[in-house]
């Protein structure tokens, strides 16, 4: 092969200077998976400013995270003591339905019986009330506190495929259910993080940016800071929150906003002290229904992270942090309260000319399925896997903004469902779920659930990390839109559909027999044995 045809083969060089701005969880996920993926062969200048804060929350993930960590090559027993980490197997979801109610939203993928799912058995053979406790087993542990390893590190006895530890990334693992996510708090990681990447030659400018430089096509040129002059890059990502610095505010892109469907735009959040040998660790995030929207509670091993997520039309902000602190009790009295306004939606493109925008910057859903930190993961995977050249191929572009789109696109439907199908009723916000708009495709989806329970066939047909049965646990939970059991179900044989329920009890009996608390392994795990 000669030397020309070998070059046209390779096609044009990756460009080699990336420019970060901003160093929240997006800005510092970023910096540390690209030298993860690409060591020195690209220089990384991450710039943030002492004069602007991080959002400060961000701590419930999906299950997905755990390839980010192995993409880095850390084990949980290097970065979880020191990010206060915990585990989580589910959102549990409180009073949706009615008061006193909960269900779970697991990390478990659901089981067929003859070719129907057991959301589906269940509906036509429902052993308890409970149908989370019939279809999966993380239920039962969930209710009991259970962490989902054994005290020597073993993950429980389940259909689960461990990696090994080596580099894997969301893509190669569609389909299969990693049992838990983490908690963690934001800061604690943001500052792992920042030593993982400057370790490994990420140059950190601690300075202002006053602007943004563009060249005569509209292409970031530089931004330029306030002590360091001016920083030039081929690749620059916006990390830069809410403010979206380089892609909204620089290059114009327009915002396109989620709130007709998603009216909660305000947050308030407050962190709440806790003794982990005296308060038992719940391993699950969990989202209590209120007058307005609903609270966050999150447990990590040093304190609570919790948070009410409200819309504005319905509540202000002093009554929201009132309640709040009604709900947590005295351990909040003393605890600041951390109002944030949050911008539904997301940027047109998140990827225009040479600027890349990660984290809220791009887009941003409310944190009830705790997508914020999974969206800025499945960015990251995904711009390297479009990662542009020199002649910046708008192809890679057009793909990388076109999967960042579907995913928000899809978890936007999902989370619409929890408020089309929560059965409460009690007051204006809650009445105003019924008649509130749904995304088109979604409205059309739900008039065939009432037929069918979700399918591969019948959710949202773009990759966006939630797979059928959570759609099933949704429905099923919140209880107010009516499902039916596949006819057909009536002329099988329901024997198998028994014993698999049987077998989940069974399964689940024997594993809160065997597991630790959470408390007992974080313990063990924190002596280093
Ligand atoms: P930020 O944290 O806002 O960081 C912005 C960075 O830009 C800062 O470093 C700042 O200094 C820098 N910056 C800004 N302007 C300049 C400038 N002029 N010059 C230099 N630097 C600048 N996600 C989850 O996955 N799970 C959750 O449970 C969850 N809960 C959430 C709850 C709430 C109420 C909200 C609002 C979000 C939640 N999220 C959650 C989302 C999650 O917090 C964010 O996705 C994540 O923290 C990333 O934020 P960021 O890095 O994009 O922005």
């Amino acid at each position: 092969m000669t030397h020309a045809r070998a070059s046209e083969h390779h096609g044009a060089d990756a460009v080699r200077n990336v420019v970060i701005v901003g160093g929240g969880t997006a800005g510092w996920m970023t910096a540390a998976y690209l030298t993860a993926a690409f060591g020195d062969r690209v220089g990384i200048t991450l710039v943030e400013s002492a004069d602007v804060g991080t959002i400060g929350v961000g701590e419930a993930t999906f299950s997905d995270i755990r390839h980010f960590f192995e993409f880095l090559g850390l084990a949980e027993q290097d970065w979880m003591p020191a990010c206060n980490a915990t585990y989580k197997l589910a959102v549990r979801f409180e009073d949706w339905r009615e008061p006193g109610h909960h269900f779970y939203h697991p990390f478990e993928q659901l089981r067929s019986v003859k070719g129907f799912p057991l959301t589906d058995w269940w509906l036509r053979h429902p052993t308890s009330e409970r149908f989370d406790l019939d279809c999966f087993v993380m239920a039962s542990l969930i209710d009991a506190g259970r962490s989902p390893r054994h005290l020597d590190g073993r993950l429980l006895e389940q259909e689960f495929v461990e990696t090994d530890g080596l580099p894997s990334t969301i893509a190669e693992y569609q389909g299969a259910q990693f049992p838990y996510a983490y908690h963690f708090e934001a800061h604690l990681l943001a500052k792992y993080l920042t030593r993982y990447a400057t370790r490994r030659g990420v140059r950190h400018v601690v300075d202002h940016v006053l602007d943004v430089g563009l060249d005569e096509r509209g292409w970031v040129s530089h931004v330029r800071t306030a002590e360091h002059g001016s920083l030039e890059g081929d690749l620059f990502v916006d990390c830069t929150g809410f403010r979206a610095l380089l892609l909204n505010k620089a290059l114009g892109e327009p915002f396109v906003s989620y709130q007709d469907t998603l009216p909660n735009d305000s947050a308030v959040a407050l962190q709440v002290p806790m003794d982990m040998d005296k308060d038992a660790i719940r391993p699950c995030t969990t989202a209590t229904a209120q007058d307005a929207g609903w609270i966050w509670t999150i447990p990590l091993i040093s304190r609570i992270g919790t948070g009410y997520v409200y819309a504005r039309d319905y509540m202000e902000p002093e009554d929201a942090e009132r309640t709040l602190r009604e709900f947590v009790g005295p351990a909040a009295a003393d605890v600041p309260a951390n109002h944030i306004r949050m911008r539904i939606g997301r940027s047109r493109r998140s990827w225009v000319n040479n600027c890349v925008a990660i984290g809220l910057s791009s887009g941003f859903v409310e944190p009830l399925e705790s997508t914020g930190i999974f969206f800025i993961h499945y960015a990251i995977e995904q711009l390297v896997k479009h990662y542009p050249a020199a002649d910046w191929d708008s192809s890679l572009r057009d793909l990388y903004n076109s999967a960042v789109t579907n995913v928000m696109d899809g978890v936007r439907e999902f989370l619409v469902l929890h408020y089309r199908g929560a059965k409460r009723q009690d007051n204006q916000y809650w009445r105003d779920t019924r008649t509130r708009t749904v995304p088109d495709a979604l409205a059309e989806r739900l008039e065939l659930w009432e037929s069918k329970v979700p399918d591969a066939g019948t959710v949202h047909p773009r990759y966006h990390g939630l797979p059928p049965y959570s759609y099933n646990c949704i429905l099923l939970g919140t209880g107010g839109i009516q499902v039916k059991p596949s006819p057909a179900l009536d002329l099988i044989d329901e024997k198998y559909a028994l014993a698999e329920f049987q077998s989940i009890r069974e399964k689940a009996r024997t594993l809160v027999g065997s597991l630790p608390t959470q408390n007992e392994y974080f313990k063990r795990m924190r002596d280093g044995r």
